[in-house]
């Protein structure tokens, strides 16, 4: 066949813009980051072509023997990066990896006990509008005012009143750790099962900097792609005794076919995620946050919620500012730095504008950047900020720090 330029200049020609724009500009969305070449090809391979419903050494399909080599190495990899008894690595994303969980322990009316979306939790924790939402009756759970961590005694008072089936625990926008063992004393308090969801969290669990919330969870789910840097997915992980339960779950209870090429992809992440090289990454992208947490604040008007951050991101609060959510954003994709605006806690605002920014550090860390780099992002976020800020000149700045560190000089 023809090769992509020729056969759909259109596409080929988006894809090679978003190419030059992810070299170009300095990726700061908490959520993304940049995958190896290993995993792209991994992906983008003919793996694509090939049909596998069921589990490696018992499939639907005939041919299955490559696909299962690889879904087994992807299991027993991800088994080993977080010392878990079973690992399912089949959910098409978190999403769905999250459904998936719940559908296994949860029957349509029970009720979840999460993280209030406007407070940092994924829609899947129970928002109105999605899946878990309209299955499940929701109970949610805040993080305090004075010091925006959350409110242990708020999840035990909610627990003993609610009595919820399943306690998930996992943020997307929060920026400090989670006490998995407090989660689940309360969840055996009240015979609930607890869940924690660490897509955001993962790639700092796998390099030991991170609490690790798999001894203590019923089930674990997450992403692929965040911290832990592989390709678009998701997995779910648990103890051996409810093994059959996730695997059914997923297929034939909430997925058809596999996609092998995701999960020949997966196991490639997970292999370099046990390497020292990973480990020294997720060490500058935490440095990365702690850096932008403590001069960011130096600006008029401008705090980061809870102080300061231990994770990958930092949540910037601009409910005294004059710029909302939408218009920090926007100054700063003028400037070539690319965020997303994100509701803080107590937020006055809707959320298409909110009052905050979720700045992450994982994609630049994995590009290279030292701590002097991220001291000069921070200081170039800072100015982009004040009023009538000189966009030429921070913009000759950032494209000093793009030069600095080449992506995808290989491709
Ligand atoms: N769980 C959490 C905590 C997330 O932050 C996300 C991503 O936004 C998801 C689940 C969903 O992952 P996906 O976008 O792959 O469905």
């Amino acid at each position: 066949g023809l090769p992509l330029a020729e056969a759909d200049p259109e596409v080929h020609a988006a894809v090679t813009a978003e190419l030059a724009r992810q070299r170009d500009t300095l990726e700061m969305i908490a959520s993304e980051n940049v995958a190896p070449l290993a995993v792209l090809q991994a992906q983008g391979s003919v793996l694509t072509n090939k049909y596998a419903e069921g589990y490696p050494g018992r499939r639907y399909y005939g041919g299955c023997e490559h696909v299962d080599v690889l879904e087994q190495l992807a299991i027993d990899r991800l088994k080993a990066l977080f010392g878990a008894e079973f690992a399912n690595v089949q959910p098409h994303s978190g999403a769905q990896a999250n459904a998936a969980a719940m559908a296994a322990l949860l029957s349509p009316g029970d009720t979840i006990l999460g993280l209030d979306l406007a407070h940092g939790g994924h829609l899947t924790h129970g928002m109105r509008l999605n899946f878990s939402g309209k299955l499940y009756d929701v109970a949610a759970y805040h993080v305090r005012e004075s010091d925006h961590r959350v409110d242990m005694a708020e999840v035990e008072r909610l627990a003993l009143q609610r009595r919820p089936t399943l306690i998930v625990a996992g943020w997307s926008a929060y920026p400090r750790q989670l006490d998995f063992a407090e989660f689940r004393r309360i969840a055996d308090s009240v015979g609930a099962y607890l869940m924690v969801d660490m897509a955001h969290f993962a790639g700092l669990v796998a390099a030991g900097l991170h609490p690790s919330p798999v001894p203590h969870a019923h089930v674990v789910t997450s992403t692929t792609h965040k911290t832990l840097g592989g390709p678009r997915g998701g997995v779910i992980l648990a103890q051996a005794d409810l093994a059959k339960k996730f695997d059914s779950s997923v297929f034939p209870g909430q997925q058809g076919g596999p996609l092998e090429h995701v999960i020949a992809a997966k196991a490639v992440a997970f292999k370099l995620a046990g390497t020292p090289e990973f480990r020294e990454r997720q060490e500058r992208t935490l440095a990365g946050a702690r850096i932008l947490a403590s001069r960011l604040p130096a600006e008029e008007n401008v705090s980061v919620v809870s102080g300061g951050t231990d994770v990958h991101l930092v949540l910037v609060d601009l409910r005294h500012h004059e710029l909302d959510g939408q218009q920090a954003e926007d100054r700063l994709d003028a400037v070539g730095i690319t965020v997303n605006r994100n509701a803080v806690p107590f937020d006055p605002r809707p959320p298409m504008v909110s009052s905050g920014l979720r700045i992450g550090t994982p994609a630049l860390a994995t590009r290279g950047f030292t701590e002097a780099d991220f001291t000069e992002v921070s200081d170039v976020i800072a100015l982009a900020l004040r009023p009538d800020p000189d966009l030429a000149a921070l913009r000759s700045r950032v494209d000093a720090l793009v030069a600095r560190h080449p992506l995808y000089p290989e491709i």
